[in-house]
């Protein structure tokens, strides 16, 4: 990657000066959370970064803009989502649990806050054409459902490997009208695919749109998908004043792969240091197996995909592949942000073991009839770990539903031992 075009020292004290502006755990007008962050991009890239940098703020803080965004969040995904109390999973765990329902919204996951956001983005900046990266293929169903919706042009780069493993999701992005072109190079997996979306966006800057689906990339990626998915700490609090008579929780729990859930679980209690904010990584088949995607537990600072970040590498600094059961959780870093809340304690990260996961899965299914993801089970899988009062609030961001994991739950309901 290219040269970082922000580092002359009256940047870096302005920036400083920002940071302190910003409050401590907001992006900087630079787009920095500490150290982490920025925007180390090739030069060819610069001109659509600098545009989406000069005018993304204006356009989020837009009242008309703002109207479009909560209207479709209402009528189009369903929100607010609901917060459920978990009376029998808090029965379990001698405190009261709150579920907060993404799994519910339309297409069955968080990320289509983010997909809305960021087409409604695009066309305040005249783009009439949209790409998008895909590993698990979630995203780019989320991002394939706004294009129909918007009927606009959909490019959707995905590994020819993972083309194969989530053939259904590939389908579905034929079928909602967009074009899906394999990746045919390297691991012909995410990484891959991702250079391809970037090759098409140097080529295409001025009518193309690149929706990034996590609080990954370049600044303004990061902070634009954290603002877009901040709609869900912002409804907990209004749920959560309605139900108990105090907007804040004793405890945030949320799964990370990228972080864009665990972020806007989290924006609107970041300066509220009474509430403990708990993400949880997935560790595969554990940290010290060498296959795993828990990077605050293994990784170093580092720049991936336009950002310095802490990823997983080896000694001499290339990234390594990640490995988790869930697709969504595969992603060998976290944005910056996280980097940020991790390394100054604001916020505890845990992990998740694949088999802890599938048992959390069936748990949260036989107690309450919801089949969760597995990328959420990673954050339901460490209700064990933590000592809860009676009286503690605790929320669970559930990310997403689980039809489209049934294949690995099947898989484990047929083996001998009874999972739950
Ligand atoms: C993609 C996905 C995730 C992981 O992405 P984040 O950016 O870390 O939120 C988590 N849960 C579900 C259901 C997903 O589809």
């Amino acid at each position: 990657m290219g040269l970082e075009y922000q580092l002359n020292p009256a940047a870096q004290r302005k920036q400083t000066v920002d940071f302190l502006k910003a409050g401590k755990y907001r992006v900087t007008p630079r787009g920095y959370y500490g150290p982490f962050g920025g925007a180390y991009i090739p030069e060819m890239l610069y001109p659509n970064v600098k545009e989406l940098q000069d005018h993304y703020e204006a356009i989020l803080e837009d009242a008309d803009f703002g109207a479009e965004f909560h209207s479709l969040l209402r009528d189009y995904v369903g929100r607010p989502s609901p917060l459920y109390h978990a009376r029998r999973l808090s029965e379990k765990y001698g405190t009261q649990i709150y579920l907060k329902r993404e799994d519910l919204n339309h297409t069955g996951a968080h990320k289509i806050n983010n997909t809305i956001g960021q087409i409604l983005l695009a066309r305040r900046l005249g783009k009439t054409r949209i790409i998008a990266e895909t590993g698990a293929g979630q995203h780019g169903v989320a991002t394939a459902t706004v294009c129909a919706l918007m009927g606009m042009p959909c490019v959707v780069y995905m590994g020819e490997i993972d083309m194969q493993r989530q053939a259904p999701n590939v389908a579905r992005m034929r079928m909602l009208g967009a074009e899906v072109r394999p990746a045919l190079s390297g691991s012909r997996t995410l990484k891959d695919a991702t250079n391809e979306a970037i090759r098409d966006w140097i080529n295409n800057p001025v009518d193309t749109h690149y929706i990034i689906g996590s609080v990954v990339g370049p600044h303004p990626y990061p902070d634009m998908v954290t603002r877009f998915q901040a709609i869900i700490s912002e409804e907990m609090r209004l749920q959560l004043k309605e139900k108990t008579g105090n907007e804040l929780p004793t405890h945030v729990l949320a799964c990370v792969g990228g972080g864009s859930n665990a972020a806007g679980a989290f924006y609107h209690f970041l300066d509220e240091e009474a509430v403990k904010l708990i993400a949880v990584e997935a560790a595969g088949e554990g940290i010290a197996s060498g296959h795993t995607a828990a990077t605050t537990a293994t990784g170093k600072p580092g720049i991936l995909h336009g950002s310095r970040t802490l990823l997983m590498q080896t000694p001499d600094g290339q990234i390594m592949e990640a490995d988790s059961i869930s697709a969504g959780l595969d992603y060998p870093g976290i944005g910056p942000i996280h980097a940020q809340l991790f390394t100054s304690g604001r916020a505890q990260y845990l992990n998740a073991t694949d088999d802890e996961a599938l048992q959390a899965a069936f748990e949260l299914t036989r107690l309450e009839g919801i089949i969760p993801a597995l990328e959420s089970a990673h954050a339901l899988a460490k209700l064990k770990d933590i000592s809860f009062k009676p009286t503690d609030v605790v929320v669970v961001c559930l990310s997403g539903r689980g039809d489209k994991d049934m294949e690995t739950y099947i898989r484990q309901l047929n083996t001998d031992i009874d999972p739950a």
